[in-house]
C-alpha cells in the first residue's frame, strides 16, 4: 500500500504579468485543479503539459507548463511546484501514463532544435557550394553538342540589335585561317567554329556554346598582327572545347531553381544570402575558368607553333583598355589601386599583371624559340581595321566590362 498525495501548493504565473499567484493544487484522473487565493479556479487537461526540464532525471522544483492555443501571447501558463514528491504523485494520479502526457521539453530536444538551426542552412549552403557546381559539370558534360550548337545560334540571333552580326567576308576569312591553323592541334574534338564579326567598339570577343565566337570590331582594331589575334582565337576556342558558357548557363538555372524552391518555405533573407553567396562564387569559377582558357590557350599557339609574344602583347593590351571600358570616361575618380582591387575582385579576370605573368612562365616553361608566321601574304591592317562611327554606338550596352 502506498499513501498518495494529492492536494500540494505551488506558484501560478499567468505568462502575461510577472505576478506571481500562490495557489493549491488538486491532483485527480484527468486533470489537475488550481485554486488562487482569492478562490478562482482553473482546470488543467494532463493532455496539455510539459515539464520544462534541463536534462537529467526532473527534479524539484517542478516546473509545468500549461500548453493552450489561446491567443498571441507566446510566454505558457507556468505551475511551479517545490514539493519533490509532487511529481510522482502526479504520475499516479494521471489515469494515462506519464509520457504521453506530461511532455518534457528536455535538454535533447533543445539540443536537436539548435542543431537543426545551424544544420539546415549548412546542407542548404552545401547543396549550393558543392552539389550544383558539381551537377552542373556533370550535366555539362553529358549536353549534346548539338544542343549547344542549337543554343549557342539562339543566342547569337537574339543579340540586341546594336550588337548583332554582320557578314564581313574578307575578316571572316582571315579569321577563319587563324582558327583553322589552332583546330589542327586538336583534330579529334567535335565542334564547329563559327566565327562572327560585330562592327561595335567593344574591344572584346566572346565565345558561346558549340562553337560560335564573336570578335567586336574595336578588338580586331586593337590586334596589330594575326599573331596577336590568335591570342584571343585560341583562348576564346578554348572556352568552347571547355564547355565553359554552357556550364554556366546550365548553373545558373539550377541556382535559380533551388532559390525558388528555396523561397517557397524559408525566409526571404536565407534566399538572399544564398543569392549573393551564389554570385560571387559565380564570379570566383568564371575567375577560374579564364585562367584555365588562358592556360590552354597558349598551349595552343604553342603547339600551333605561333609566335606567343603575339598572345601576351594582346592580353596586355586588352587589360589595358578593359580598364578604360570599366571604369568609364574618368580613371581619375578612384585611386589606382582601388581600381586595381575592384577589377581583381569584380570582373573575370584576374588583374593584368597577374594574368600576363602567367602566359609568359608559361612560354618559359615552354622554352620554343622558332615559329612559324601566320597569314603571311595578308595585308593585317588593311582587311581588318575599320573606323566605326561613333555617333552610331550605343553609350552602354549589357555586354560592356569584360567578356573575353
Ligand atoms: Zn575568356
Amino acid at each position: 500500500m502506498d499513501a498518495r498525495k494529492l492536494q500540494f501548493t505551488g506558484v501560478f504565473f499567468d505568462g502575461q504579468s510577472p505576478r506571481k499567484q500562490p495557489v493549491s493544487i488538486a491532483l485527480s484522473p484527468r486533470q489537475l485543479t488550481l485554486t488562487t487565493d482569492a478562490g478562482k479556479s482553473f482546470n488543467w487537461q494532463y493532455a496539455n503539459l510539459k515539464l520544462r526540464a534541463s536534462g537529467g532525471p526532473p527534479k524539484a522544483p517542478f516546473h509545468i507548463e500549461h500548453l493552450t492555443d489561446s491567443g498571441p501571447n507566446p510566454a505558457p501558463e507556468t505551475l511551479v511546484v517545490e514539493d519533490a514528491a509532487f511529481l510522482e504523485n502526479l504520475q499516479r494520479a494521471s489515469a494515462v501514463p506519464l509520457h504521453a502526457t506530461l511532455r518534457p521539453a528536455s535538454g535533447w530536444k533543445l539540443v536537436l532544435m539548435a542543431v537543426g538551426f545551424v544544420v539546415a542552412p549548412l546542407f542548404i549552403y552545401g547543396l549550393w557550394k558543392v552539389a550544383i557546381p558539381a551537377m552542373t559539370e556533370e550535366v555539362a558534360m553529358r549536353v549534346p553538342v548539338e544542343w549547344e550548337k542549337k543554343l549557342g545560334g539562339t543566342i547569337i540571333e537574339e543579340l540586341p540589335k546594336a550588337l548583332a552580326p554582320v557578314a564581313d567576308p574578307e575578316k571572316e576569312k582571315a579569321l577563319d585561317a587563324i582558327a583553322a591553323r589552332l583546330l589542327k592541334t586538336v583534330p579529334d574534338q567535335p565542334y564547329t567554329i563559327r566565327i562572327y564579326v560585330v562592327p561595335h567598339k567593344l574591344v572584346n570577343a566572346m565565345a558561346f556554346p558549340g562553337g560560335h565566337i564573336v570578335f567586336f570590331q574595336g578588338l580586331l582594331n586593337t590586334a596589330e598582327t594575326p599573331e596577336e589575334l590568335a591570342g584571343v582565337m585560341a583562348h576564346e576556342i578554348q572556352h568552347v572545347l571547355l564547355r565553359h558558357s554552357t556550364r554556366s548557363i546550365i548553373r545558373s538555372m539550377a541556382s535559380q531553381l533551388l532559390l525558388t524552391l528555396i523561397g517557397g518555405d524559408m525566409e526571404g533573407t536565407m534566399s538572399t544570402i544564398l543569392g549573393v553567396a551564389g554570385e560571387l562564387d559565380g564570379l570566383r569559377h568564371s575567375r577560374k575558368m579564364e585562367r584555365e582558357a588562358d592556360e590552354k590557350g597558349m598551349q595552343m599557339i604553342l603547339a600551333a607553333g605561333i609566335d606567343p609574344i603575339g598572345m601576351i602583347r594582346m592580353f596586355d593590351k586588352f587589360d589595358k583598355e578593359k580598364f578604360q571600358i570599366s571604369i568609364g570616361e574618368d580613371p581619375n575618380v578612384l585611386p589606382e589601386e582601388e581600381i586595381k582591387d575592384w577589377l581583381d575582385y569584380f570582373s573575370t579576370h584576374p588583374a593584368t599583371e597577374d594574368r600576363v605573368g602567367q602566359l609568359k612562365k608559361q612560354v618559359a616553361k615552354a622554352g620554343k624559340t622558332s615559329y612559324t608566321p601566320l597569314l603571311p601574304g595578308l595585308d593585317w591592317q588593311a582587311t581588318m581595321v575599320q573606323d566605326l562611327d561613333p555617333k552610331k554606338e550605343p553609350e552602354t550596352s549589357p555586354l560592356d566590362g569584360p567578356q573575353l
